[in-house]
């Protein structure tokens, strides 16, 4: 459930960004979500219908942008596409490799009325 908390900062965010456009009204905000992000968009959603309720994000469109995990094995070099974060490298076991991609969760814009 540690989808409040974050929904709250996606809020806050909007807040200021609405704020600094003078808008009164936010139309849409685009959220990237990385594929091995921990966070789901559907519990987002939820959350933000409750705590948008009276702020200028109210009524706003979420539109989830999804980034597929991409990874570098340590070992060999291979780029492979990990299923979580505890994987192993397709081509060589190895445990050890750094996810470039996938674990991203950010508001990326709004679009304001
Ligand atoms: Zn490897």
């Amino acid at each position: 459930m540690h989808e409040y908390s974050v929904t709250e900062n996606i809020i806050a965010i909007v807040q200021d960004e609405a704020a600094r456009a003078g808008a009164a009204r936010v139309g849409s905000i685009n959220i990237i979500l990385g594929e091995l992000s921990t966070f789901s968009g559907q519990s987002i959603e939820f959350y933000f219908g409750e705590l948008s309720r009276g702020t200028v994000a109210e009524g706003a469109m979420l539109n989830f942008i999804y980034l597929p995990a991409k990874a570098v094995c340590l070992e060999c070099g291979s780029r492979f596409k990990p299923r979580h974060a505890f994987y192993a490298c397709p081509d060589c076991g190895s445990p050890m490799f750094d996810i470039k991609q996938g674990q991203e969760m950010f508001v990326e814009s709004i679009e304001v009325d």
